[in-house]
């Protein structure tokens, strides 16, 4: 069950960290990418805080559609509108459960079909495909979080940027998969 009140101590833990490793991001993107994850990602989730501080969401609902618009409209690039469709499609889904299971996998549903990614393409995909799992069993560690992230160092890039560096793209860890870590590691917080 996710309540506003988890939520909004979820996002503002994923807040803090996207900022405390925006150079970390930006960089792991400089040499697979265009170096912008961070930067990116940081405009997000600062909109949200600030979306969160002018008026803060009365329900779930109203909270998640509030962090998909955030990074719908302040962040460019692929995790933008990525990062974005997945909490609208959690805004989506909020009107008919609260199960955060649930949400999640409406969640993943949309960046799949948004991006067209599957699982070992080096994408943030990866990640959540292998958290999602361990959430709905109650197993998620941070340990299994980071496996699923570091398994992308390995990876071919198949999709975004990444993918026109072809067999060059092996060896680096996957930007958004890294931030989709920060994502979850988060929500364990939040939960404690
Ligand atoms: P851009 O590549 O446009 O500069 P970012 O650097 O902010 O955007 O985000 C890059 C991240 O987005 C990648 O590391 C990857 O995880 C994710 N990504 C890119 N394309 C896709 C896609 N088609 N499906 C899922 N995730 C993707
Ligand atoms: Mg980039
Ligand atoms: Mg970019």
């Amino acid at each position: 069950q996710l309540t506003l009140d988890v939520y909004e101590k979820w996002l503002r833990l994923f807040a803090k960290k996207v900022e405390s490793n925006k150079l970390y991001l930006s960089e792991l993107d400089a040499a697979i990418g265009d170096g912008d994850h961070g930067n990116n990602m940081a405009r997000g989730v600062s909109a949200v805080e600030e979306g969160f501080n002018l008026k803060t969401p009365q329900d779930l609902t109203s909270a998640l559609k509030l962090t998909a618009m955030a990074f719908i409209s302040k962040v460019g690039g692929a995790s933008g509108p990525l990062y974005g469709t997945a909490f609208l499609e959690m805004a989506k889904a909020s009107s008919k459960t609260d199960d955060l299971s649930e949400l999640l996998e409406a969640a993943l549903a949309g960046i799949k079909k948004r991006g067209g990614a599957t699982a070992g393409d080096k994408t943030m995909v990866d990640v959540w495909e292998k958290v999602l799992p361990t959430i709905k069993d109650g197993s998620i560690s941070e340990d299994g979080i980071e496996e699923a992230v570091e398994a992308t160092k390995d990876m071919q890039a198949k999709k975004g940027r990444a993918s026109y560096l072809g067999e060059r793209s092996i060896g680096h860890l996957d930007p958004g998969a890294v931030s989709s870590g920060y994502l979850f590691n988060s929500l364990l917080k939040a939960e404690e």
